[in-house]
């Protein structure tokens, strides 16, 4: 599956906001947005322009597209897929991005950000059910078993990413089994739960153009 193999910390400047694409690194003094918060290229620090509604509701696309680390096409895709949905269109599409088996793998604390809970999947160290999935874009369900797989357990990164965890704290859809190295979904995940600064209604504007 293609991916953005650009800079990550070039996309937090961008949006002009933290994403944490780099795990660890995104707490500490070494995150380059701490010293750089204005967007990259030769204008970066010029002043802006006011922004028109079609650039606001860009941008807010493409915030949420590189915070679970997506193409257009995809992202589009689940876009569709959420309009087609019953209830809300933004809230549906938040909710299935959510689902997706890398973002539950981060949000359970082994992998310290999406981009390492997606190798963890491609690499077969993630079953779910007690069956290997190697899929990142697998949707989880209520009542699924994630866990590790039993040979993977002493992978460093995910011992590390668990001390971790704490500070990020394990959503309530979510039951982290630290010790066995196993997670629940207790239910389908929240619109209230994801505090990154989002507005779904921007990114529902813009597709509807
Ligand atoms: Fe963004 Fe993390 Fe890079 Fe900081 S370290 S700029 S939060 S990806």
């Amino acid at each position: 599956m293609a991916r953005y193999r650009g800079a990550a910390c070039r996309q937090c400047r961008r949006e002009k906001l933290k994403l944490f694409l780099k795990g660890d690194r995104c707490y500490s003094d070494k995150c380059s947005f701490e010293r750089r918060s204005f967007p990259p290229g030769q204008h970066g620090q010029a002043r802006m322009r006011k922004e028109s509604d079609y650039s606001i509701q860009l941008r807010e696309k493409q915030k949420v597209r590189r915070i679970y680390g997506m193409l257009e096409g995809q992202f589009r895709k689940y876009f569709k897929m959420s309009d087609r949905a019953k209830g809300v269109t933004g809230e549906n599409l938040l909710s299935f991005l959510e689902r997706r088996l890398d973002n539950t793998i981060f949000r359970l604390g082994f992998a310290s950000s999406r981009n390492q809970a997606r190798q963890l999947v491609k690499h077969n160290h993630v079953l779910v059910n007690g069956r290997r999935v190697n899929i990142p874009s697998f949707f989880i369900k209520v009542n699924d078993e994630i866990s590790i797989r039993e040979k993977s357990r002493k992978i460093e990164a995910i011992a590390d990413s668990l001390e971790a965890v704490a500070r990020r704290g394990v959503p309530s859809w979510l039951e982290l089994d630290q010790d066995n190295f196993k997670g629940k979904i207790k239910s389908m995940p929240d619109r209230q739960e994801i505090t990154m600064p989002i507005q779904e209604q921007l990114i529902v504007e813009l597709y509807s153009k």
